[in-house]
């Protein structure tokens, strides 16, 4: 079940949170702590209102919420409002022998009993939730993990405790994100959302439901993830997701942030995952562990996409191919003689190694000319430092892979100022935050061919769909991708 938290100061706007949010969830969490006080007295008839399941909580500062008055007088709130006809009470794991919990009881109200912990996994996690079953109420833990092996600990609760049919398990924070998409994979029967998301890892019923399709995930389902850190903003599960629903695929891409690529393979031994992709600062660190690597890979050193062939884990890397996607028929043409790759990082050695590859003549332009000089090396390029931009404007086309340009402390900030761009350039940005850069802003003025960021991101996504499904990403769903972004 997918349980909206209702976050509202008044009924009214809880009920607003309802409407919005009905398609996509099972069951609401009334939270009458964040209730103003002069609401409490329509509380007990909240359930009434709507046609779904309530949970009654008040939730106490101490478990991260905001009621501030005795542990008495919230037990007796809790005691008043049980007159309406909620279906659950969510009761703490130290509150004994209460009013609230006998009237619970007696009204056939289901008791869900709750422990919270802000800074870790508790070590004995399996017993605790075992011993509050015992009780006959549904345990519900929520923990906060700090690594891909605490993680691991919370996927074991499936399991470990089997035999407790009813549960909710879910990880905060970061490192808890995907617990909360692959709930049923702990055996929790729920994974709660909210309207706007407040907490990290915590995100909307709608993503939840209509992007991650969390609620259908079974025993069928094909696991796909996307590894590093941070991976939680990033645009890849919306290419994936949408791919696999729209090929009627059951399969789900969820964001793993990974601290130790060792835990995150045992992870994905457990969950059965088949396919993933890789960003920063893994794609280096995850080649010691695979079977299998393509020429590119092992020129550039780098992967950013795993599929696990036959049980053996076999690297590509789609941003090779995916940068050389918009250049094809200029390539093909033979039109592109000459480049000019402004930076040195990872993303510059895809690029410079697709471009040595096809017969393209590199200069390679780097604030660290110890770094330029390394892949020039190795590449066969020849290098430069960024003030000497102005002496190369005879090449045909300009990569520009620096983070300079994107948002943030970068934005507005062109590598390269003195280069003077002229109609007879091609000049590819790899930054796609901003689409339109300072550099870009300067090339289109002086009347050069731009290629954009997204193009190459949305192409390596393509890609790796194909790598990931052997199917085409779907034409009309590529196209919504790039008009979402616009
Ligand atoms: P990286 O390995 O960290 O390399 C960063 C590059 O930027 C290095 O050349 C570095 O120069 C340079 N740089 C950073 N700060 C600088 C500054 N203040 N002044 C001058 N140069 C500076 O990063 P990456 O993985 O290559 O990614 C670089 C950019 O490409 C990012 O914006 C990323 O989002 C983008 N990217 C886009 C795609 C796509 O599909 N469109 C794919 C991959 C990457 P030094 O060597 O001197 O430090």
């Amino acid at each position: 079940m997918i349980c909206l938290v209702l976050s509202g100061s008044t009924i009214e706007e809880n009920l607003l949170q309802v409407e919005r949010n009905r398609p996509y969830i099972d069951i609401v969490e009334l939270r009458v702590d964040l209730l103003e006080e002069s609401e409490l007295n329509q509380a007990a008839a909240f359930p009434s209102l709507i046609d779904l399941p309530v949970i009654l909580t008040c939730r106490r500062q101490s478990d991260g919420g905001s009621y501030q008055k005795s542990e008495r007088s919230r037990l007796a709130l809790l005691s008043t409002l049980l007159e309406g006809s909620f279906a659950y009470i969510d009761l703490e794991e130290d509150v004994k022998k209460s009013l609230a919990e006998a009237q619970a009881k007696e009204k056939g109200i289901t008791i869900i009993r709750s422990l919270h912990n802000f800074e870790t996994v508790i070590a004995d996690i399996y017993h605790k939730i075992a011993k509050m079953a015992a009780l006959g109420d549904i345990p519900k833990v929520a923990v906060t993990p700090r690594s891909v092996n605490d993680l691991i600990t919370l996927f074991r609760v499936k399991e470990e405790l089997a035999s407790v049919p009813q549960k909710s398990v879910l990880g905060m924070g970061d490192f808890g994100f995907p617990s909360r998409i692959l709930y049923k994979k702990m055996g929790s029967m729920l994974t709660y959302c909210a309207d706007k998301p407040l907490a990290p890892g915590q995100i909307t019923a709608r993503m939840m439901k209509e992007l991650y399709r969390a609620d259908q995930v079974d025993e069928r389902t094909h696991l796909y993830a996307l590894i590093g850190n941070p991976v939680l903003h990033s645009f890849s599960p919306q290419i994936h997701n949408t791919g696999f629903h729209g090929i009627k695929y059951n399969a789900i891409y969820v964001p793993i942030p990974v601290d130790s690529v060792r835990s995150f393979f045992a992870l994905a031994e457990m969950l059965k995952i088949v396919g993933f992709s890789v960003t920063v600062p893994l794609k280096q660190h995850v080649l010691p562990y695979l079977g299998q690597i393509t020429r590119e890979v092992k020129q550039i050193g780098s992967c950013n996409t795993v599929v696990r062939k036959r049980g053996l884990f076999s690297g590509i890397n789609t941003d090779y191919y995916g940068f050389l996607r918009p250049l094809e028929h200029a390539i093909e043409t033979q039109s592109i003689q000459s480049a000019l790759v402004v930076g040195a990082g990872g993303a510059a050695r895809a690029v410079v190694w697709a471009l040595r590859n096809h017969g393209v003549k590199v200069t390679i332009l780097n604030r660290s000319a110890q770094k330029a000089q390394q892949l020039a090396n190795e590449t066969m390029a020849s290098y430069d430092s960024l003030e000497h931009a102005h002496r190369y404007t005879e090449v045909n086309l300009v990569v520009q892979t620096t983070s300079l340009g994107m948002e943030g402390e970068h934005m507005g900030v062109d590598p390269i100022p003195s280069f003077d761009f002229q109609p007879s350039h091609i000049v590819y940005e790899l930054v796609y935050r901003p689409r339109v850069t300072a550099l870009l802003k300067r090339a289109q003025n002086g009347g050069s061919t731009l290629i954009y960021g997204l193009q190459m991101l949305i192409g390596q996504g393509m890609l790796q769909f194909e790598a990931f499904t052997g199917y085409h990403y779907p034409k009309r769903l590529e196209q919504q991708l790039d008009l979402e972004k616009e």
